[in-house]
C-alpha cells in the first residue's frame, strides 16, 4: 500500500486527500481518502499506564503518514492562491461571492482574517 502525490501535497487548489490507512477484516484497504486541507497540527501527548497514547487536543490520534481530513485531525480550513493572494476558506465553501473567505499575503494572514470574517457573522 503505496502513498501517492495527492496524500503528501496539496494541489493548487489547496485540497489533498487523507493519507490515514484504513482496515478492513485486518487488512489493509486503501486510505481514508477524504478532502484534506493539510497536515494533523502536532499536539502535546501523554501516555497513560496502558502504554496508550493520548493528544491533548482530543484530535484523532491513530497514525497520519500524510495529510488527514478534518475527521482526522486535519486542518478544517482550506488556504489556496488566488490571483497574488492567499484565500481561506471553511468546509462550507461554495464560493467566493456567498461564502466566507479570508485573504492576505500569507497562509497565515489569510488564515486570521478568515477567522474574523466568522466571528463578525456570528457577533
Ligand atoms: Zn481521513
Amino acid at each position: 500500500m503505496q502513498l501517492t502525490e495527492k496524500h503528501i501535497e496539496l494541489d493548487e487548489q489547496g485540497i489533498g486527500r487523507c493519507s490515514v490507512p484504513m482496515w478492513c477484516c485486518g487488512m489493509p484497504a486503501g486510505f481514508c481518502d477524504e478532502p484534506a486541507y493539510g497536515e494533523r497540527p502536532p499536539s502535546k501527548e501523554y501516555r497513560d499506564a496502558t502504554g496508550r497514547l493520548w493528544r491533548l487536543d482530543g484530535k484523532y490520534d491513530g497514525y497520519v503518514p500524510g495529510l488527514a481530513c478534518p475527521a482526522h485531525g486535519g486542518p478544517s480550513i482550506r488556504v489556496f492562491k488566488d490571483g497574488d493572494k492567499f484565500c481561506a476558506v471553511g468546509l462550507d465553501f461554495e464560493d467566493l461571492q456567498t461564502s466566507k473567505a479570508g485573504f492576505g499575503d500569507t497562509k497565515d494572514e489569510a488564515i486570521s482574517q478568515y477567522k474574523a470574517a466568522l466571528m463578525a457573522k456570528e457577533g
